[in-house]
């Protein structure tokens, strides 16, 4: 393996899907020479995602056709420190992306923007609530709603959102969500078309007296233009939305929201199939230099950069500050140190409406066709004596009947046989689902670090993960499941079937590719792996991006917060760091 030293570029981005897509886009519009480097292929709408061959459940999610390749790279899971953690062959629990576009390609679009509260966290409930239990590492962002808001408002333009405002300007707007933050403008577009189901979530929420609102949806209701001058048609409500691409260019993504004009500039340059190994640092340790990575001949280059942006997903992002020695590795057993810290994920229930002699149609669906009540999300309710902090939203969405993979039957009915196919054939088409979304609370035995034994086909350490739901996580759910069988019961149907989230967390069957933490930002070195700006305290030439950035999680989809974080970040480097290179606050 030989490694050759290439000419420097101003900015090298570690992968290229949503947030280095946006840091690429900002950062050549700023003028600077910008190369992207991306382990998976090219891939684009008209090519790669055409109706003809794109709802292809076998190859896209059992095959898993665009997700990273477990042969190539995976990590080892355990549930907690005494056990010995072991690799997933096959994705389960969630499903990291892989080639240009990055998750950014299959997501839903359901596009939520976190709560006023949950960017201080902490301090917040502890005003409220007394201090938070020993061993809950919950902290604050150290950036506030407030201050992202035009970020946050930016992102819903790039992607052409389609909702209803709750909150204009501090005025509670009807029809939208009441407890969301105060808004800058309405939603670019407005929400999607509601089918059977979401009708009758929203009047049996609204008969228990909650605020139903309709999901922030990245699946267009109508055509729109985005401020590239992009155009986004109208969303056929195909039904393959979520794990899948959208050929009719109706699903915000990289590809149909940034890379057309992002790929004509002459200052960009994208290298696919370029797997980056580690960050290289400067003798001293107090700059990058650049990264080393890998292409498909086998051979490695050193490719120099006065600044490097680690876009590679939160997983991956922690790995390679751990390979890299950049940050100190979180022990667990002292509860120091920081790349690793905080690992978050979701806690997933819900309860399932069967009808009679009704049909939901679950194939006219879409990947954030929804509606949703917030009433039980963050701090929107009273927590005194539940003895947790957070909440989640509640929601129905209809995001497909795929024959293979949708097949709910009521309980008692037998998981395989005749018995079962009865079932499938007489509910299939008539069931509603009503979901929790619950948040995931930061806690000291929750955490990501490489594994001592296995490794990647070029010898370097997985990452492993030791994760399982916490009392706070237990309760939460124990407090939301019933909300939502409630809200379940009230649709009319002839029976339901409640799914409670209970044992242990289990990676195999799917639940959120909402994975967080690892690589935290903060207000304190100590604690955190990066400032308030997305810049690592120990490097001040490199940033990074993604949920990685997150002390918690809250009881939302990340990539809106995601989004407006990394236009945030790219704005301070433009503004502030560029300027005046170094660090852009002293600890
Ligand atoms: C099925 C599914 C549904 C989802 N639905 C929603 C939703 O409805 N709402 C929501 O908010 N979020 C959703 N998400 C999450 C959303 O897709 C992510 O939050 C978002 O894509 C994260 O952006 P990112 O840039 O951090 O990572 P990605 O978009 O995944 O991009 C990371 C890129 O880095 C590349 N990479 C990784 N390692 C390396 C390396 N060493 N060298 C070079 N390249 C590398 C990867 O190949 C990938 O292309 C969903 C995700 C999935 C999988
Ligand atoms: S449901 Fe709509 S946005 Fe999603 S893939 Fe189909 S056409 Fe595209």
């Amino acid at each position: 393996m030989t490694r050759e030293k290439l000419a420097g570029f101003d900015v090298v981005l570690v992968g290229f899907g949503w947030t280095g897509a946006i840091y690429a886009e900002k950062l050549t519009a700023a003028g600077l020479e910008v190369l992207a480097l991306e382990r998976g292929p090219w891939r684009d709408t008209s090519k790669d995602f055409a109706t003809t061959f794109a709802q292809d459940e076998l190859r896209y999610y059992w095959r898993h056709g665009m997700f990273q390749e477990t042969a190539q790279s995976t990590l080892t899971f355990r549930n907690n420190g005494a056990e010995t953690a072991l690799p997933m062959r096959h994705w389960g629990s969630f499903l990291p992306g892989n080639g240009v576009g990055g998750s950014g390609v299959h997501w839903n679009g359901q596009t939520y923007r976190f709560l006023p509260s949950d960017f201080v966290a902490r301090s917040h409930n502890e005003e409220r609530y007394g201090p938070l239990p020993d061993g809950m590492t919950v902290q604050d962002y150290g950036v506030t709603y407030d201050e992202l808001e035009p970020h946050f408002d930016y992102f819903e333009k790039i992607c052409g959102i389609c909702g209803k405002a709750g909150n204009l300007n501090g005025q509670t707007s009807p029809g939208g969500n009441p407890f969301e933050g105060a808004r800058s403008s309405e939603y670019p577009n407005p929400p999607m078309q509601m089918t059977f189901s979401q009708d009758r979530f929203e009047a049996s929420a609204c008969d228990l007296g909650l605020n139903p609102f309709p999901v922030p949806s990245a699946n267009m209701s109508r055509a729109y233009v985005n401020p590239l001058g992009l155009q986004l048609a109208p969303c056929t409500y195909c039904g393959f939305c979520e794990k899948y691409g959208c050929g009719n260019y109706s699903k915000s993504s990289p590809q149909t929201t940034i890379l057309p004009v992002l790929m004509e500039r002459p200052n960009f340059t994208l290298r696919t199939e370029s797997e980056v190994l580690s960050i290289e640092k400067s003798p001293d340790g107090s700059r990058v230099t650049g990264v080393t990575y890998v292409d498909t001949s086998g051979d490695s280059f050193f490719q120099p950069a006065e600044m490097v942006v680690m876009c590679a997903y939160p997983l991956e992002n922690t790995r390679l500050m751990l390979l890299s020695q950049i940050g100190t590795p979180y022990n667990p057993q002292t509860g120091k140190g920081v790349v690793g810290k905080n690992y978050c994920y979701q806690v997933m229930s819900g309860a399932t409406v069967f009808f009679e002699d009704e049909f939901t149609n679950g194939f006219v669906g879409a990947g954030a066709l929804g509606m949703a009540v917030d009433d039980y999300n963050g701090d929107n309710f009273d927590h005194s004596g539940l003895g947790f902090i957070g909440g989640g939203y509640i929601a129905c969405y209809t995001t497909n009947a795929r024959p293979i993979e949708s097949h709910p039957v009521p309980d008692g009915v037998p998981e395989w046989g005749s018995a079962w196919k009865q079932s499938v054939a007489a509910n299939f088409l008539k069931t509603a689902t009503v979901g929790v979304h619950g948040a995931s609370m930061a806690h000291r035995s929750n955490y990501l670090d490489l594994d001592p034994t296995y490794t990647d086909r070029h010898n370097r350490p997985l990452l492993r993960m030791t994760y399982d739901f916490t009392q706070n996580d237990r309760r939460l759910t124990n407090h939301l499941t019933p909300v939502s069988e409630d809200i379940a019961r009230g649709m009319g149907g002839r029976e339901v079937k409640v799914s409670e989230r209970t044992g242990a967390y289990d990676s195999v069957p799917y639940q959120t590719t909402h994975n967080t933490g690892g690589t935290i930002m903060g207000t304190d070195p100590q604690t955190s792996v990066c400032n308030r700006f997305c810049q690592s305290w120990d490097i001040p030439n490199l940033f990074v991006a993604g949920a990685g950035l997150f002390p918690q999680n809250a009881g939302y989809n990340p990539t809106a917060t995601v989004g407006a974080l990394a236009y945030w970040s790219v704005d301070a480097i433009i503004n502030r760091y560029l300027p005046d290179p170094g660090p852009l606050v002293q600890p």
